[in-house]
């Protein structure tokens, strides 16, 4: 029986046409063809549009095209995540951890570093935050032990801490978080929960800056 179905992938794959890179290969020369492979592999890059960057670069000064390549690798080298509260950091502890002047009482707990920038554009928020390094999935195999909650709860145990904001975007899985963690977290501080004028599955991230400073104004104790 394996013998026979192999032999029925073989003729599969005789038969089938040849995959879309492999094609390329034909039209680009082969360095074109992989830079243009790897860029699509980038969020919201499709074929088009990573065919338009490619020739971009090929247009451009040597120069600049080696330090884009540079930006790239020491990026990916020297940026980890904090490890007070997971933001991106290129140090052991992120700026904003380090800023004393910063409200030392509130901690505003988020999904992910996306959040912590658009949190920090509304110029708002003058707190510390906390990383979670995404939300409850168990569609996805992500539980609690997958997300930075221990941490969370050791930070939220300190005195320092009266209240705890949590700004995680209104999904399913979202909603389940943000219920986990603040049934942890109740002991220690006050918690309460940020006023999306957002729709169901609606992105912190892609929320406008007054949406988001409202947001965050009209926070809502969570009992
Ligand atoms: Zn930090």
């Amino acid at each position: 029986m394996i013998g026979l179905n192999l032999r029925n992938v073989r003729l599969r794959r005789a038969i089938a046409p040849l995959p879309l890179i492999q094609r390329r290969i034909v039209i680009y020369t082969p360095p074109l063809a992989r830079l243009i492979e790897q860029l699509q592999k980038l969020p919201s890059v499709g074929p088009k549009t990573a065919q338009r960057l490619a020739l971009h670069i090929l247009k451009r000064p040597a120069d600049e095209a080696q330090a884009l390549a540079e930006a790239i690798v020491n990026a990916r080298q020297q940026v980890g995540v904090c490890q007070t509260c997971f933001h991106l950091s290129a140090d052991p502890v992120c700026t904003i951890c380090r800023d004393r002047n910063r409200d030392q009482h509130t901690l505003c707990v988020v999904a992910d570093s996306r959040d912590v920038i658009a949190l920090e554009k509304t110029r708002e928020y003058r707190g510390r935050y906390h990383v979670l390094g995404g939300v409850i999935s168990p569609m996805e195999g992500i539980g609690p032990d997958q997300l930075t909650i221990q941490p969370l709860i050791r930070r939220a145990s300190q005195p320092e801490t009266t209240e705890i904001i949590l700004a995680i975007s209104p999904s399913i899985e979202g909603e389940t978080t943000t219920l986990y963690i603040s049934q942890l977290v109740k002991p220690f501080a006050k918690v309460t929960q940020i006023a999306f004028g957002l729709p169901m599955g609606g992105d912190l991230e892609y929320a406008d800056e007054v949406t988001l400073a409202r947001a965050l104004e009209g926070r809502r104790e969570l009992l």
